[in-house]
């Protein structure tokens, strides 16, 4: 059902009920007024998340990331990586977001990625590993930062959790530090991350999510010059290695028909073979420091 669709049922219900209150004391307008505040709660707490609470949903996820793997503390590749990711966020469709976009490696061999809502994305030091040159490694990451753009992330939270967070971030009692509100408010935002984290981190996102990360993936690196294919490219690579395993791996499905869409939108362009050379020169120097 739509959020709208919902939001009408809740409305009637609330309407329905202060009849039942009128009838047993409170008066006519009583009642009324209670519906009214009421509605406006609700009214209120059904708006969509805004781009402030995507950064702080972001970055808690990001710290409950870091309680499993460490990060790589490089910072030639570090800096690499970020150059390269900000390049291509600078050609997405959303450039700016609340925190800005960063890039950080993940001190482990498994074959992954993954975006943290708001603009931190991980990548590991096996998927840096697997890919053959720069262009794979931007492909990789404008998959990511689509991810973020499309908010796919963000949209794991359930709308009953998050309606339920913003009426109790409605209470004063909320905002006093150790009240049973403000108790209640932090377990629901917990309750939150873990929604965002079966996502991203445990059961992966739609299968349509991902076909459509993938075309817009496509435009940004077509956008900052890179080679269109270099998704296709690296996402046979990691399909050849039998890359999609469980845990994490599962963020990245490999599928035939992911790479057959791949083909047909990755071939319309000429490549510039001698900065593509440059680009793969700068990427092997800065690879091998890992
Ligand atoms: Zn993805």
């Amino acid at each position: 059902m739509s959020r709208v669709g919902r939001l009408s049922i809740v409305l009637f219900v609330l309407l329905m009920v202060s009849g039942c209150l009128t009838t047993s004391g409170g008066g006519l307008s009583g009642g009324l007024s209670t519906a009214v505040t009421a509605v406006t709660e609700i009214s209120k707490a059904s708006r969509p998340i805004s781009d402030e609470e995507e950064y702080y949903v972001g970055r808690a996820l990001a710290a409950r990331i870091l309680t499993i793997y460490k990060l790589v503390n490089n910072a030639v590749v570090v800096d690499y990586v970020n150059l390269v990711g900000l390049t291509l966020s600078y050609h997405s469709d959303k450039p700016n977001t609340y925190g800005g976009y960063h890039f950080a490696i993940l001190d482990t061999m498994e074959k992954n990625a993954f975006a943290c809502p708001g603009g931190l994305i991980f990548i590991t030091k096996g998927m840096l590993l697997t890919a053959k040159n720069e262009d794979e490694l931007a492909a990789i990451l404008a998959h990511e930062i689509a991810h973020i753009n499309s908010r796919d992330g963000i949209s794991a939270i359930s709308s009953a959790r998050w309606t339920e967070a913003l009426t109790v971030i409605g209470t004063t009692a909320a905002k006093q530090y150790g009240s049973p509100e403000f108790g209640k408010l932090v377990s629901i935002f917990e309750g939150s991350i873990e929604d965002v984290f079966k996502t991203i981190v445990v059961n992966g996102y739609s299968q349509q999510q991902e076909f459509s990360a993938d075309e817009r993936a496509v435009e940004f690196l077509r956008r900052a010059g890179y080679n269109p294919s270099a998704l296709h490219d690296v996402i046979s690579t990691l399909n050849l290695q039998g890359a999609a395993g469980g845990g994490i791996m599962k963020t990245h499905p490999s599928s035939s028909e992911r790479l057959e869409r791949l083909m047909t939108k990755g071939k319309q362009v000429s490549l510039n073979m001698d900065t593509f050379k440059k680009r793969s020169d700068r990427f092997r120097a800065v690879i091998k420091k890992l």
